[in-house]
């Protein structure tokens, strides 16, 4: 019966730890899951939790009760300090401050460790992460996509014509420019996104979970805000501009260190181009891409007794959820297709299974439209890739 519950419990502790470094950039989501396992479990999650971060035993509903007095002391932590606090920095406060007679050897070893490591965590000025920090983060985040087959973002912003700032108000009040910016920023992103500044007036925002679509969202919005943004140094009102770059993992690159090059290669674009703009860095794809867009695509129709030759269309329009096409035929209504899109990008053409939602003459041919039922993860992205190359088409003419 003992052994039985000690190996539930190694169960227990090695499905935490795998949550625990799955989410470590997002410890929200941990908590939520470690109350979704408490429903399911019961509450020997918690002692099992309590001794994953402090090596103590604890009964049971010592343990529960200790975990959400720790939880809770977070949450005040990280309001009193305007910042997140991260789960391991807010128990070792909790037992140093709150809960003393828990304190324990290796806790407080811990504790100095994640002391200094706070420090060299964060760049002095602006209060945001620093490269090195971000640069870490950037590995662990590539690994965690690779596993999970999510994607990330990085917008790396730059200012604009900084140095004239100095030059026309002074050091100290480009220096106040650059912390409004980061403080911008900062109020402007979600808990799990990380910012940093990568060097003098360059801030990178790291965006897990996010395509470039919805990168480029935020980006636009961030580079408006900084527009629009004044400030008052000494009497004197300070405009700046921000330019930036844009580039998604593991769509340009499936490789962690080079996301920083590719977002700066599009912002080496967004200067050349007039700076105060956002570039998405898959630009130079665009053109094959688009090229291959307008070539034929196979269309075949699914379930029919006769086998058929698969037919060629013109395609005329593709997003996440469906295809416009021109063809020589018209199809049934509500019949399933198979559709073969050629991209330059890859070998295999994509192939999507849809049902026929439209179906009308158009000139000598036929217009025919299909939502899609199903297409993977990979085929998502390429498709996404698209949406951004076409935004980023209609952006640049304005
Ligand atoms: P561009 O639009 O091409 O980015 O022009 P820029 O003048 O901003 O040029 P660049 O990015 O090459 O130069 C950045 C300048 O920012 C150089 C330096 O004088 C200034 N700078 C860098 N770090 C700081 C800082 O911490 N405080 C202040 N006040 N200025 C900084
Ligand atoms: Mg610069
Ligand atoms: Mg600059």
């Amino acid at each position: 019966m003992n052994r039985l519950k000690d190996h539930t419990n190694e169960l227990l502790r090695a499905s935490l730890i795998q949550q625990l470094s799955a989410y470590s950039q997002n410890e929200d989501e941990f908590l939520r899951h470690v109350v979704d396992l408490a429903g399911t479990r019961g509450e020997e999650v918690y002692p099992v939790l309590l001794n994953i971060f402090t090596q103590l035993e604890f009964k049971e509903d010592e343990a529960r009760f200790i975990w959400q007095d720790m939880v809770r002391h977070r949450e005040q932590m990280t309001d009193s300090m305007a910042r997140p606090v991260n789960l391991t920095t807010a128990i070792c406060d909790y037992m140093l401050t709150v809960r003393r007679e828990l304190l324990h050897p290796k806790v407080v070893e811990l504790n100095l460790f994640e002391e200094t490591s706070h420090y060299c965590k964060c760049d002095s000025l602006t209060g945001l992460y620093n490269r090195s920090y971000l640069e870490e983060a950037l590995k662990s985040e590539a690994s965690r996509c690779k596993r999970y087959r999510t994607e990330f973002s990085l917008a790396f912003f730059d200012l604009d014509h900084f140095k004239t700032i100095n030059d026309t108000h002074g050091h100290q009040a480009g220096d106040e420019v650059l912390k409004s910016v980061a403080k911008l920023i900062e109020s402007e992103k979600r808990a799990e996104d990380i910012a940093a500044r990568f060097g003098g007036e360059e801030i990178i925002l790291m965006l897990p979970g996010t395509q470039k679509y919805n990168a480029l969202i935020l980006a636009e919005r961030i580079r408006h805000k900084i527009q629009k943004m004044y400030l008052r140094f000494e009497g004197k009102r300070i405009q700046v501009t921000a330019s930036g770059g844009v580039a998604t993992f593991p769509l340009d690159t499936d490789i962690a260190a080079e996301m920083v090059e590719c977002a700066d290669r599009a912002l080496y674009r967004a200067k050349n181009q007039g700076r105060n703009q956002i570039v998405l860095f898959s630009e130079d794809k665009r053109h094959n891409y688009r090229m291959d867009l307008i070539g034929p695509i196979k269309v075949q129709e699914l379930g029919m007794k006769t086998s058929q030759l698969p037919a060629l269309g013109r395609i005329k329009d593709l997003s996440l959820s469906g295809v416009l096409f021109e063809s020589q035929k018209p199809l049934n209504m509500g019949s399933r297709i198979q559709v073969e899109v050629p991209l330059s990008s890859r070998e295999k053409p994509l192939v999507m299974v849809g049902r026929v939602t439209r179906s009308q003459p158009s000139g000598s041919a036929y217009d025919v439209g299909a939502s899609f039922l199903h297409f993977g993860d990979q085929d998502r992205m390429e498709i996404s890739r698209h949406f951004a190359d076409l935004l980023h088409t209609s952006s640049s003419r304005h």
